[in-house]
C-alpha cells in the first residue's frame, strides 16, 4: 500500500530511474525490434520471455504473465514489500527521501520488532567477543585462522555461561516477552526466562537482504552431543528459503560468473578467508525448489562444492536433480580424503583449493564415478546395475553433445556396442507445469465487449484518448472496466499527465483493479493509437447501450397490462432509436 507516500513523489522516484538499467542489472537484456528481451526470473524460462518495454518503462513476461513497473519488478525479484522497493529505487536514482518515507519502510515489515530482537542480540554477542570475557573464543578462533578482520566482517560473537545475560539485556531494550520466545533466543522454562545459548561462538544467520534472522552457536571449549545449536525456525527464518552468505557475496559472484556451492557455513568463511568471496552455503538440508531457482538467479555458472564424504556426494547428486528442475546443469569440485572445504582449505591452503575450482568436473563425469563407487565392474552383474544407472542419468540430461561424449566413455568402459546404448536412452518428457495463462478467447467476446477493453487499453497509453472518453460521456456497461476507466481519468485530472508505468504504482492502493488491468496489460494492440479506430469502439459501446436500454423496455412493455403506461415506454423506445440512428 502506498497511501501514505504522495503520488508526485512515487512518480519522482519512478522517473530518476530507467526501468532497462535497473533490469539490466538483475538478468541480461537482449535488444529485439523496439523492446528488450530476457530469461524471465519468475517462472522456469528457458527462452527469453520477458520484454521490457523503454517507451512504457514496464516489463512483460508473455510465458508467466508477470508484468509491471519498475518498483514491481524490485519488489517481486527481491522479495521485498513494496515500499522497501520504492525505497531501493530512490536510492538508485539519487532521490532524497524525508523521515516520514523512512519510518515508512520500517513499518511496510510486519516482522521489524522480530529484526530488532536479532539485530540487538547480534551486538550483544558481538561485543561480547571483544571484551576480556572473550579472550578464549578468540583464541581458539584465532588458532583456527578466523582473524579479527573476518570475526567482524561476518559479525561472529560469543554467549557466555550466564544463563539469563541476553534475556536482561533485551528486557531492558522493551523487547516484550512474546517477541523473546517467537525470536528462539530465549526459552520460557521452569527458571522463568532465559537464554537458549550459552558457552557458544555465535554465527548469524542472515537473509537474503542480509538481515540477521537467526544464529548458530558452536562449542569451542566443552564437549556437548550437540556441536551446533542452530535458531528454530520462524516467520523470518526458514531453512528452505535461506542461503547462508547470499547478500554478502552477491556483487563478488556477479564479477566472477559463477557461484560456489558449499555445505556449511564454515566452509563458507574458511573460503573467504584465503579470498574466496562467491562461495554460498545451505543451510544443512537438501536443497529446495526456492533454493535453486534463487542460485540460478544469481549467476549462469554455479559450482557445488559439497563435502568429499559419501554424504557430500549423496548431497551433491541430489542438488543436481533438484537444479536440473529449473533447467541449471551446475558443474562439480570433489574434495579428496573425505575433506569438507573447511577441512582441506586448512590442509592444503589456497593454490590446491584454486586449482580445484579451476577444473570442476561435468555433472555426467561426476555421475559415472559416483554411479561406479565400490561397484565391481569387472562382474557382469555389477557392470549391468551401473550401466542401467548410467543410461537412467543419461534420460535426464539435455545437452546432446554430453550425452554423445558420456556415451562414448561408457561405451569404451563397459565394452558395448555405443548404437545398443543410445538404443536404451528413451527419450522421458518431463511433465511441464502448464504456465502459460490462459488468454481470453477472443472470438468469443462480443463486439462492444472487445470495443470497452481495448478503448481502456488506449486511455492508459494516450491522455488524448482520455479526453474522448470524458468529452462523449462514455458509458462502459462492464462494472469493472468502467471502474479501471474511471480511476484512470481521475488520475489523469489530478495530475494533468499519465504513463502507464506511473498508473500502476498508483492503483497498488487499490487491489480490486489489480486483476483487471492485468487483463488489459495482455492486450497486444498496436500502441499507434488511430482516432478513427477509438471512434468506431465508441459507437459501437453507444450502440450496445441503446440496444440494452431499448431491450430492457421492451421486457417491461411484455409484463404490464396498462395501456397508458405501454403507450409510454413506446414512445421512450421510439426516442431512444432516434437518438441511436442520429449517434
Ligand atoms: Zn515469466
Amino acid at each position: 500500500m502506498n497511501n501514505n507516500i504522495s503520488q508526485e513523489k512515487l512518480n519522482e522516484i519512478r522517473n530518476s530511474v530507467d526501468i532497462v538499467d535497473v533490469i539490466s542489472s538483475y538478468i541480461s537484456l537482449i535488444p529485439k525490434g523496439k523492446n528488450l528481451f530476457g530469461i524471465c526470473p519468475f517462472h522456469d524460462d528457458n527462452s527469453p520471455s520477458m520484454s521490457v518495454s523503454k517507451d512504457k518503462q514496464i516489463y512483460k513476461c508473455f510465458s508467466c504473465g508477470a508484468k509491471g513497473n519498475v518498483f514491481k519488478f524490485i519488489e517481486d525479484y527481491e522479495n521485498i514489500s513494496f515500499i522497501e522497493a520504492v525505497k531501493k529505487c530512490a536510492d538508485l536514482g539519487g532521490v532524497e527521501l524525508d523521515l516520514h518515507f523512512k519510518s515508512l519502510v520500517k513499518d511496510s515489515n510486519k516482522y521489524s520488532a522480530l529484526y530488532d530482537v536479532y539485530e540487538d542480540s547480534l551486538k550483544f554477542y558481538h561485543n561480547i567477543l571483544n571484551t576480556a570475557s572473550g579472550k578464549e573464543a578468540r583464541e581458539y578462533l584465532n588458532k583456527r585462522s578466523i582473524n579479527d578482520e573476518i570475526i567482524k566482517e561476518f559479525k561472529i560473537g560469543l554467549s557466555l555461561q550466564d544463563r539469563s545475560l541476553l534475556t536482561k539485556f533485551l528486557t531492558k531494550k522493551g523487547v516484550t516477552k512474546e517477541n523473546l520466545i517467537k525470536s528462539g533466543l530465549v526459552i520460557d522454562n521452569n527458571y522463568g526466562l532465559n537464554d537458549i545459548y550459552m558457552d557458544r561462538i555465535m554465527f548469524p544467520l542472515e537473509d537474503l537482504q542480509g538481515r540477521v534472522v537467526g544464529f548458530s552457536g558452536r562449542i569451542y571449549n566443552r564437549k556437548d552431543t550437540s556441536k551446533y545449536i542452530n535458531t528454530k525456525e520462524t516467520e523470518i527464518f526458514k531453512k528452505g528459503e535461506l542461503i547462508y552468505n547470499y547478500a554478502r557475496s552477491k556483487e563478488e559472484v556477479r564479477n566472477k560468473g559463477y557461484v560456489i556451492v558449499m555445505e556449511g557455513f564454515m566452509d563458507v568463511i574458511r573460503a573467504y578467508t584465503v579470498g574466496i568471496k562467491n562461495c554460498v552455503a545451505m543451510m544443512g538440508t537438501a536443497v529446495t525448489k526456492n533454493q535453486a531457482n534463487i542460485l540460478k538467479k544469481m549467476a549462469k555458472e554455479i559450482y557445488l562444492c559439497f563435502d568429499g564424504d559419501e554424504a557430500g556426494a549423496h548431497a551433491t547428486f541430489s542438488c543436481i536433480d533438484e537444479l536440473a528442475k529449473v533447467g541449471v546443469i551446475p558443474k562439480v569440485i570433489r574434495l579428496e580424503e573425505n575433506l569438507d572445504p573447511d577441512e582441506y582449505i586448512l590442509k592444503y591452503g589456497y593454490d590446491k583449493f584454486k586449482e580445484k575450482i579451476d577444473n570442476p568436473i561435468n555433472v555426467m563425469d561426476f555421475k559415472l564415478s559416483y554411479l561406479k563407487e565400490n561397484k565391481d565392474i569387472s562382474k557382469s552383474e555389477e557392470l549391468a546395475k551401473y550401466v542401467n544407472n548410467v543410461i537412467k542419468e543419461l534420460s535426464k540430461v539435455n545437452d546432446d553433445i554430453l550425452k554423445e561424449i558420456t556415451l562414448k566413455k561408457l561405451s569404451i568402459e563397459s565394452g558395448l556396442d555405443i548404437d545398443f546404448l543410445k538404443e536404451r536412452i528413451t527419450e522421458k518428457e518431463e511433465p511441464k507445469e502448464e504456465i502459460k495463462k490462459e488468454v481470453k478467447d477472443d472470438k468469443k467476446l462480443k463486439g462492444y465487449e472487445k470495443a470497452e477493453r481495448n478503448l481502456v487499453y488506449y486511455m492508459l497509453n494516450s491522455k488524448g484518448v482520455i479526453k474522448i472518453y470524458n468529452n462523449r460521456s462514455v458509458f462502459l456497461s462492464n462494472p469493472k472496466l468502467r471502474r479501471l476507466a474511471n480511476e484512470i481519468s481521475a488520475y489523469y485530472h489530478k495530475y494533468g499527465e499519465i504513463s502507464l508505468a506511473d498508473f500502476l504504482s498508483y492503483i497498488e492502493s487499490y487491489p480490486e483493479l489489480n486483476e483487471t488491468t492485468s487483463e488489459i496489460l495482455d492486450l497486444n494492440l498496436s500502441d499507434e493509437v488511430d482516432l478513427k479506430v477509438i471512434d468506431d469502439y465508441i459507437v459501437t459501446i453507444k450502440d450496445n447501450l441503446f440496444e440494452m436500454q431499448i431491450k430492457k423496455l421492451q421486457d417491461e412493455i411484455k409484463k404490464i397490462t396498462d395501456i397508458e403506461k405501454q403507450k409510454e415506454l413506446a414512445s421512450k423506445i421510439a426516442d431512444l432509436k432516434i437518438q441511436k440512428e442520429n449517434m
